[in-house]
């Protein structure tokens, strides 16, 4: 998962590569690792745990190179530890390597490397790689411009599974080769220096011209070009893409978390989302879309398939789906959708959501969904990712870079995008009543204004979470709507506090996880359709009867008294209630958190962007 950066310029890189690596440490925290070139020699400087560590080595500071390249790990293969973190070189110390992602034929590439005489300090998969590039190196007898990028070029072809790869040679000091398959790296580029990163607003404080990268595309980088192969390395051309975020919003702008400050970013982050999605006629708007009544009414069935919290907001995308248009709805998770043989043909539409779009099942299940046949639409945060890059369709959360672990802004945006996207299908489709839609669709437009209302529970949630902050299980019980902010919460809830949680189907308590209520148990309740409120209220009352707490999120009007805490939030329609319920337990995870002195935005063993299997 990790995260890689890159520098090649007129300055000293080791400032600039320390800034990149720890806006990147939210992928990947166990342990960091520099290489510059010095002089026509490698450095090489790895610490066991965080980039400060490595900041604080001694004799880092000595590193005048204006090339190199950095690496903050998550470890798939090998323990954390200084010797399995990156940079990698080859035996003979002329390349050194930083690799995002998995290689999956390691195994069999380390022994042939075993047999050609090579051998391995390391546990990493990553460790083939530089000694690939040198066994190609070595066996080019020719000696033309082109020799470093066709050793890598040669080991890359060999390699199976995902990479990103940043690479340099003592033997080439004015030169760097990226390559990426599967992985992200961008490409930021100024007159005379070009910047390497896994994502955007790592660099954007340099840059707002950038370059990406298909898969399996090399790139040839010096202080002032960038040239372009493929993989048979025919040049290719490409223009720079230029990104509006600045890189403030990437920036902790006097909040302790970026969590906390991605919570109170929601409601711009929703305006933004919205955008003008709801035109001046009243209708939804989606120009990059070409769906006609006659796709969408041919549709068998839809899926939405993603990961974590992305599929949460999915599963509110099914339930506006399936009322207001119609079309049977199944929600996915990524990883097994793509291994349990889908039935998809051409009457099936796939959304895909990911809020980094670099989702490795994610993109593995859309590459699935489209060779049997399916349209894909892929719903993502990040501008030209690889989902949106292998998707027929692509829109946009614009919710602004979110750079905690824990996703916050980025599921109410995406709970906001494909709930409109489910009024512009009924809109196309003529399935529900005009007025019903109108009205759903003046409530997107209070959101941004009722988020606001709703964060006004700060205070009541930091002192509420002071009181539960040792719970050692917790439990969310929903109905309809409710019941997949019960599982969102209790995934966030997880996530930062390493409380254990669970949630429940309300109804589906007394089926067997009632079993495990006890006096004094918290059991969180989120209760906002007047349809189902009076159910919900009698499965709460059976867990009040065998001693639970209870903490109620609402926008009903309830006896208060029935409970230990009630947290009123504004009333809305139906399909927003998640938006609106979830940052109270947004706020409380949060809150949690800091009591129990963990660190909020890089919860142990998570990553942001999942970009392996
Ligand atoms: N597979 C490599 C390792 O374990 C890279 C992991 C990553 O992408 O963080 O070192």
């Amino acid at each position: 998962m990790c995260g890689i950066v890159g520098y090649i310029g007129t300055k000293k890189a080791c400032p600039i590569l320390l800034a990149g690596l720890s806006r990147l440490e939210y992928r990947g925290y166990d342990s960091a690792g520099i290489s510059t070139i010095e002089k026509n020699r490698l450095s090489l400087m790895k610490v066991k745990g965080r980039v400060k560590n490595l900041a604080n080595l001694d004799g880092i500071d000595n590193l005048e190179g204006t090339i190199g390249i950095a690496h903050t790990r998550w470890a798939t293969h090998g323990k954390p530890s200084k010797d399995n973190s990156h940079p990698h070189q080859d035996n003979s110390k002329s390349f050194s390597v930083v690799h995002n992602g998995i290689i999956e034929n390691y195994n069999e590439l380390r022994k042939f490397l075993t047999d050609n005489g090579y051998s391995f300090y390391s546990q990493t998969d990553t460790e083939v790689i530089p000694n690939l590039i040198h066994y190609y190196f070595t066996k080019d007898i020719a000696n033309d411009e082109l020799k470093f990028l066709r050793a890598v070029k040669n080991a890359c072809l060999d390699l199976k599974g995902s990479f990103a790869i940043e690479v340099i040679s003592k033997l080439y000091p004015d030169n760097m080769i990226v390559v990426r398959q599967d992985s992200p790296l961008v490409i930021g580029t100024c007159e005379d220096e070009k910047y390497l990163s896994s994502d955007i607003p790592a660099i954007l404080s340099y840059t707002r011209d950038f370059y990406l990268l298909n898969d399996l595309e090399f790139a040839v980088l010096t202080r002032n070009m960038v040239k372009f192969y493929d993989k048979d390395l025919n040049k290719i051309e490409k223009q720079t893409q230029n990104i509006e975020w600045n890189a403030s919003a990437a920036e902790k702008d006097g909040f302790d978390d970026f969590m906390l400050k991605e919570i109170y970013e929601q409601p711009t982050a929703i305006r933004e989302t919205i955008g003008s999605r709801i035109n001046l006629d009243n209708k939804c708007e989606f120009d990059e879309l070409q769906f006609t009544k006659k796709y969408l009414n041919n549709l068998n069935k839809i899926y939405i398939v993603a990961c974590g919290t992305a599929m949460h907001a999915g599963l509110t995308g099914k339930n506006a789906i399936e009322k207001l248009c119609k079309i049977p709805v199944e929600v996915d998770i990524a990883s097994e959708f793509r291994y349990r043989d889908p039935i998809i043909d051409e009457k099936t539409l796939c959304i895909f959501i990911s809020q980094s779009g670099e989702t490795a099942d994610t993109i593995a299940a859309l590459k699935l969904s489209k060779e049997k046949g399916a349209k894909t639409l892929a719903i993502s945060n990040v501008i030209g990712s690889s989902i949106t890059r292998e998707a027929d369709y692509s829109i946009y959360t614009h919710a602004g870079p979110e750079i905690a672990v824990a996703s916050t802004k980025a599921y109410t945006s995406q709970v906001v995008l494909i709930n409109i996207l489910a009024i512009y299908f009924a809109e196309i489709l003529e399935s529900c009543d005009i007025k019903i839609l109108n009205n759903i669709k003046k409530d997107i437009l209070d959101l941004p204004k009722k988020i606001e209302e709703t964060l006004k529970c700060n205070e009541i949630i930091k002192n509420f979470a002071k009181t539960i902050y040792q719970e050692k299980d917790v439990f969310f019980l929903g109905r309809g709507i409710d019941e997949t902010v019960a599982k969102e919460a209790s995934l966030k809830l997880k996530e930062i506090s390493y409380i254990h949680s669970d949630s429940y189907a309300a109804g589906e308590l007394k089926h067997g996880p009632i079993a495990l209520i006890e006096n004094g148990i918290l059991v969180i309740s989120i209760l906002t359709d007047s349809n189902l409120v009076k159910k919900t209220i009698s499965n709460i009352q059976e867990v009040i009867t065998r001693g639970a707490k209870t903490l109620v999120i609402t926008n009903q009007k309830l006896d208060k008294n029935m409970f230990d805490k009630v947290i009123d939030i504004p009333e809305t329609n139906c399909f927003f209630s998640p938006i609106l319920s979830i940052i109270p337990l947004q706020l409380l995870a949060y809150y949690i958190s800091k009591e129990k002195g963990l660190d909020v935005d890089k919860p142990r063993n998570l990553a942001k962007s999942v970009t392996v299997e």
